[in-house]
């Protein structure tokens, strides 16, 4: 089996490249990715020299790179996570949004849809999305499949129409597809504009922790490693042309959340309990902000038996161990263009 997998030096790809190469050394797995500010190839330093793994440098809007690799390796399976993914940066720059998430999966549908047409069984493009494409809750309620779309940011809105083109390339060109919508993800390699990684960040050097608005925001968060392994079941035991929602059964409010990493990094870093709670500041809300997403993950869970696999604290656990064990990472990632990136979200 050859697999593409695209945005497989991000976050989230990184873990699903490095699931796939480690866990199937029959299949051939092609990473493509045009190593964004949020692509970085030493997510995968561990796996580069796997004689099944292949990086691609490409972007996913160039049709003409798409249809070139589309012929070249002949794909029997798309596992697509590229996308500009952080909601901040789509409000400043929503255009790249549309670049990226709509116009990037069209291109990777057509060139799906045009050269399997004569073996559509045997083929299958899997879609991962967010579940914020379903806008937002109030106080009670979940996300199930069924929900009416409903997004509210750019970058949910770009998201929720890459999600529509997949379906219906499904019903007009019978294009054998899934989609998984899944709720907030944490865990290594995560790039320090997320929440997370951002205030373990902010915690090491003892900068101020900016909080949105009154800090009540409500997410469901999900151990990255979790996701990886869904999308390896997804992949394999999915039926066509479904949806499943994936989510930690895990809510928090922004406050909580920061007060609970508050404490677990001062018992890390040997700092009195409470120490990294003085540097919360809150700041000027987000617009459009969303108050509370929280996913019905029982449909992969009946019907494909999945389920979380760490609690949320051994999660954050790992996560902080993962960022103090690599701080070269993070010094990398934050220098440059990041620092200029800091200063006008939080200045
Ligand atoms: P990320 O921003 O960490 O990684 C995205 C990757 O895509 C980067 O490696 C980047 O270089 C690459 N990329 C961006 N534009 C590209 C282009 N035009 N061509 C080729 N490559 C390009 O994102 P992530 O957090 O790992 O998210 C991956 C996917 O999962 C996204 O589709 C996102 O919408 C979805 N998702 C993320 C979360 C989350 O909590 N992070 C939750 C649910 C769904």
């Amino acid at each position: 089996m050859h697999i593409l997998i695209t945005g497989g030096a991000g976050f989230i790809g990184s873990h699903v490249v490095r699931r796939f190469v480690k866990s199937y050394p029959k299949y051939h797995i092609y990473n493509v990715d045009a190593l964004t500010y949020a692509g970085n190839l030493e997510n995968l330093s561990d796996i580069e020299d796997s004689s099944n793994y292949t990086f691609l440098k490409g972007d996913i809007t160039d049709e003409n790179f798409i249809q070139d690799i589309f012929k070249k390796y002949n794909f029997d399976g798309v596992i697509h996570l590229a996308a500009e993914s952080h909601v901040d940066r789509s409000i400043t720059d929503p255009m790249a949004f549309v670049k990226t998430n709509v116009i990037g999966t069209v291109n990777l549908l057509n060139a799906a849809s045009d050269f399997w047409k004569n073996d559509l069984e045997s083929k299958r493009f899997y879609h991962i999305s967010t579940d914020e494409v379903y806008g937002a809750l109030g106080e009670s309620g979940l996300f199930t499949e069924t929900r009416a779309y409903d997004p509210n940011s750019p970058y949910s809105a770009s998201k929720a129409s890459s999600d529509h083109f997949v379906r219906a390339y499904g019903e007009t060109y019978k294009l054998p597809y899934v989609i998984t919508n899944c709720s907030n993800n944490y865990g290594p390699n995560h790039f320090p504009e997320k929440l997370i990684p951002l205030f373990i960040n902010n915690i090491i050097h003892k900068k101020a922790l900016p909080v949105y608005g009154d800090g009540n925001y409500t997410r469901d968060w999900l151990y990255v490693i979790d996701h990886a392994r869904a999308i390896d079941l997804v992949f394999h035991k999915g039926k066509n042309a479904e949806t499943y929602n994936i989510g930690g059964f895990n809510e928090w409010k922004n406050i909580d959340l920061v007060k609970l990493l508050c404490s677990l990094m001062d018992a890390k870093l040997n700092r009195p309990l409470g120490d990294s709670e003085k540097l919360i500041t809150y700041v000027k809300d987000r617009p459009g902000h969303d108050l509370r997403y929280a996913i019905d993950a029982s449909k992969i869970n009946k019907e494909l038996g999945w389920e979380p696999s760490v609690t949320f604290k051994e999660g954050l656990e790992k996560t902080i161990d993962w960022y103090l064990q690599n701080e070269e990472w993070l010094e990398s990632v934050t220098s440059g263009n990041y620092q200029e990136y800091y200063k006008k979200q939080y200045n």
